[in-house]
């Protein structure tokens, strides 16, 4: 058992409309319980943490929940026996949780609707409607590990408003306000009721697609960025142009970390940017037509997340790009291990310094050539070494 605001989102329906019924049969709560054993007779066992949570915001599993429903509801017919009097559901619980399993030590009295409203902002953005950054991570998290346990994929889906600002500086705040709103709507309705949309930031919204592989979300993406490019929308009787660019990645096709998708999907997002806006990326598409660069020369390569503080080995680079290296290293590493590769550029500059991860090993001759697929980018901006790279193509295609 444990404490737990941030409820399964796939709970949130179910939550509501059991929130709906308690409040219709405040007057008569027998009837609510015979309701709840329809409900358990046509939706199941799923519905027993529902109800605990609601009255008393703990978490149980399915089963468990189930047999302590059946005990309350006893608990709730002894006391009115010894009492000679009605006693309602949530005197009850409150005396079982207290007396019975002891899992309340200072029950706080509070109005349930009053409640889900504080906890519903809790993990909603009060702008538009759509869950939080916050709720986000928990979202995440939970979305990985189903998928882990029932070896199933899911896509998320980076949208951020191209050129924001411009409606922020031409038309005022109030206007920028009104397209966040008309894009959170828009988003909203053009979703599946499992998908999940967050305000990530200002004006980046996330969609977290359950069970989608990518070229699926892909699909999703291209009809959200078209409609909204068609949105037509006025302020003050201005027409507003607005459009969304977007980044696409899947898990765990191209990651199975699920605290790197946010940055996967951002790199797909600034190539979508970078190519005029408007427009979706996969991240994998991201990662072929970046820029290429032959290269050759020493780097150092360090394995992360070692027991021990091992020193980094020198390699020899072959070829690098914004989104991966390859290079040649005396001894082999194994793929998936996590590294820092630093790239030396001139004298005068910094080094370029890079954590990714190994994603292919060969043996070459008496080396190994390694494969490695970046995640981010150390201290430095993105924006930075994209700069870099093209004086170093530029350098390349001049040498030729
Ligand atoms: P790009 O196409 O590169 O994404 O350009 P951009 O102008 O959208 O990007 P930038 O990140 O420079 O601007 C984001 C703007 O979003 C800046 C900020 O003032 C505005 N913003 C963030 N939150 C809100 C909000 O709640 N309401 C309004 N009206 N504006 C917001
Ligand atoms: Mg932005
Ligand atoms: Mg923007």
């Amino acid at each position: 058992m444990v404490m737990d605001i941030l409820q399964d989102h796939s709970r949130e329906p179910l939550r509501a409309s059991l929130i709906q019924q308690l409040n219709a049969y405040s007057q008569n709560e027998d009837e609510f319980l015979r309701h709840v054993d329809y409900l358990a007779g046509t939706q199941g066992e799923k519905i027993y943490p529902v109800l605990l949570s609601i009255f008393s915001q703990l978490d149980f599993k399915e089963d468990e929940a189930r047999l302590i429903w059946q005990d309350l509801v006893q608990h709730r017919q002894q006391m009115a026996a010894s009492m000679a009097r009605p006693v309602n559901l949530t005197t009850a619980i409150c005396d079982y949780m207290l007396t019975v399993r002891k899992e309340l030590i200072h029950p706080k009295v509070v109005e349930l609707n009053l409640f889900e409203e504080t906890t519903h902002y809790c993990k909603c953005d009060r702008l538009t409607g759509l869950y939080n950054r916050s709720y986000f991570d928990e979202a995440l998290k939970s979305e990985a590990s189903r998928c882990k346990r029932y070896k199933t994929e899911f896509s998320l889906v980076f949208f951020d408003l191209d050129r924001f600002k411009r409606i922020n500086d031409t038309l005022g705040h109030q206007a920028g306000d009104m397209v966040l709103k008309s894009v959170a709507k828009l988003i909203q309705s053009e979703k599946r009721a499992e998908d999940i949309a967050f305000r990530f930031g200002g004006e980046e919204i996330i969609l977290i697609l359950p069970g989608t592989p990518k070229y699926n979300a892909l699909i999703l993406a291209e009809r959200i960025r078209h409609k909204i490019e068609y949105m037509n929308l006025s302020f003050e009787g201005e027409k507003v142009d607005v459009t969304v660019a977007g980044g696409v990645v899947t898990f765990p096709l191209d990651t199975d970390i699920e605290t790197e998708m946010v940055e996967c999907a951002d790199r797909a997002l600034y190539r979508a940017k970078s190519q005029g806006r408007n427009q979706i990326v996969l991240f994998s598409e991201d990662k072929r037509h970046n820029y290429r660069v032959g290269l050759i020369g020493p780097i150092k390569v360090q394995e992360l997340g070692m027991k021990t503080n091992q020193l980094p080995s020198l390699g020899r680079i072959k070829d690098l790009s914004l989104s991966g290296v390859l290079f040649e290293l005396q001894k082999p590493i194994d793929t998936g291990s996590r590294i820092q590769v630093e790239v030396p550029l001139s004298s005068r500059d910094k080094p370029l310094v890079m954590v990714g991860r190994v994603t292919r090993l060969q043996t070459s001759g008496s080396f190994y050539e390694v494969g490695a697929t970046f995640l981010h980018f150390g201290e430095q901006d993105r924006a930075d070494i994209s700069k870099h790279f093209t004086s170093l193509l530029h350098m390349a295609s001049a040498a030729r």
